[in-house]
């Protein structure tokens, strides 16, 4: 293997890591959004008949993060797992189904060896498949209100990730 192909892996594999990253982060938010009842995008609370948009905030005090709390597993570590306002303890969730939505997106990468539509369309769903495996695994009730596109996208991205391995399981052979 040539020096220049290891370098394209390389920064391949991390446009994978960060997009599945990215996808966890946006996870949390709209998982977060489903589970209280709120929209993707608008707040359902409205400022004098105007509607507000829906942004992340720390769900003890409420103090709506910036730019700098919302990388991922990047500000979980440096904030020491904790709320930089209130100091309450961030679950650990955030940054696992992170690094869980990029560790996929990287093996959805090795088994097809290269960027093919597959890869856009898993990467598109991965957000999705995400979201549910939250909404699964929370505690509260909010199971019942996941929406019906979540599902079908979360079963989207999981047939595209099987059949891929599937196809691909002789590369590894
Ligand atoms: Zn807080």
């Amino acid at each position: 293997m040539f020096i220049h192909e290891v370098i394209y892996q390389l920064l391949v594999i991390s446009f994978m890591a960060v997009i599945g990253l990215c996808g966890g982060s946006f996870a949390s938010a709209i998982a977060h959004r489903i589970s209280i009842g709120e929209g993707w995008i608008f707040s359902k609370k409205s400022v004098a008949g105007k509607k507000i948009f829906a942004r992340s905030a720390c769900s003890d005090c409420g103090h709506q993060l910036t730019v700098i709390d919302l990388f991922p597993v990047l500000s979980w570590v440096l904030t020491g797992g904790k709320c930089r306002y209130c100091s309450k303890k961030i679950s650990v969730k955030y940054p696992f189904i992170e690094l869980f939505g990029a560790g996929l997106a990287i093996v959805f990468y090795l088994f097809s060896g290269e960027i093919t539509n597959s890869s856009i369309l898993y990467l598109i769903t991965l957000p999705f498949f995400l979201v549910f495996s939250l909404l699964l695994f929370s505690r509260s009730k909010s199971f019942a209100k996941i929406p019906l596109y979540i599902f079908v996208m979360t079963l989207l991205n999981i047939l595209l990730f099987l059949f891929t391995i599937m196809r691909n399981i002789d590369n590894f052979r």
